[in-house]
């Protein structure tokens, strides 16, 4: 269990240069799933934190009377929930935060785009179908169970993940699977589309090396893995076997949508560039 820490914020609605939204909106700060690639366990507020990543979560207890004053006070028209949290963790069962602005959102007509992993989000579905829920972009991936044990193992099993968004789907929310990251070797590409027959589109974002903690995703794969930490360490180190890497899998997906007659997006970031996110510049 997280420790938990009651805590009030001084402004909830947050100006984002993320093209999502124009305020994202993190009702908890941490996160009990505490994946080793979060990029938020090492930005520059947690990074400073002494407990490690995943051992903690703040309740921002007066989101809900903030957030009603903002809205009157900043009049946004799109938000973004759950940029450097998760919404729907555990906590969110006793605190329930963010169904309270889910509530609030829909009264005000603020139409909103969700980024999750969590399958606890199809409890929120008569919410969700309200009209205001733009998008979820839902993370979905496919690790074998030492892989998940390694990268992500406090998160929701794959398999529920992928049921909970074809009942999303099914209800006709719009989502967007999102298969992020993905690791050469590590993330099983071999059937992305067929778990997903009702998504209009299905995206990809491979594994960024420029994130702080890449050595360690490279370190810790490697202990389990040996081989494929070499190949990811070459990648990391040589540019021509970077973009082989890549290239080779963007024809594995495009020959794969074609048999399945889906869209996709590949976000693939440059080789040797620092991190430039498409979603969390
Ligand atoms: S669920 Fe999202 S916010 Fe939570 S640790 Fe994983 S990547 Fe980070």
């Amino acid at each position: 269990m997280p420790e938990i820490h009651e805590i009030t914020t001084n402004r909830i609605l947050n100006p984002t240069s993320i093209n999502l939204g124009e305020y994202v909106i993190n009702p908890y700060v941490g996160c009990e799933f505490a994946c080793l690639y979060c990029y938020v366990r090492s930005n520059k507020v947690t990074g400073k934190r002494k407990d490690p990543w995943g051992d903690y979560v703040d309740i921002r207890i007066n989101t809900p009377g903030l957030l009603e004053r903002e809205i009157l006070e900043k009049c946004p028209k799109t938000v973004l929930l759950g940029s450097t949290t998760e919404c729907f963790q555990p906590v969110e069962r006793e605190f329930q935060l963010t169904r309270k602005i889910l509530e609030i959102l829909n009264k005000h007509g603020v139409s909103y785009i969700i980024l999750t992993r969590s399958p606890a989000i199809v409890d929120y579905t008569p919410l969700l179908n309200q009209g205001f829920c733009k998008k979820i972009y839902f993370t979905v991936n496919h690790f074998n169970d030492t892989f998940k044990e390694v990268l992500e193992p406090k998160s929701p099993a794959f398999s529920d993940r992928n049921k909970a968004v074809c009942v999303l789907l099914d209800a006709g929310i719009s989502v967007i699977p999102y298969y992020s990251p993905v690791i050469p070797g590590v993330t099983d590409t071999r059937a992305v589309f067929s778990p997903f027959a009702k998504a209009e589109r299905i995206e990809f974002e491979y594994l960024n090396f420029n994130l702080k903690n890449t050595r360690d995703i490279i370190k810790n794969i490697s202990r389990v893995c040996p081989d494929r930490g070499m190949h990811i360490v070459r990648m990391f180190t040589e540019k021509g076997h970077y973009e082989q890497t890549w290239d080779n899998l963007d024809e594995e997906i495009e020959m794969q949508a074609r048999v399945a007659n889906k869209k996709y997006t590949i976000y693939r970031h440059p080789f040797g560039e620092f991190f430039r996110n498409f979603y969390f510049l």
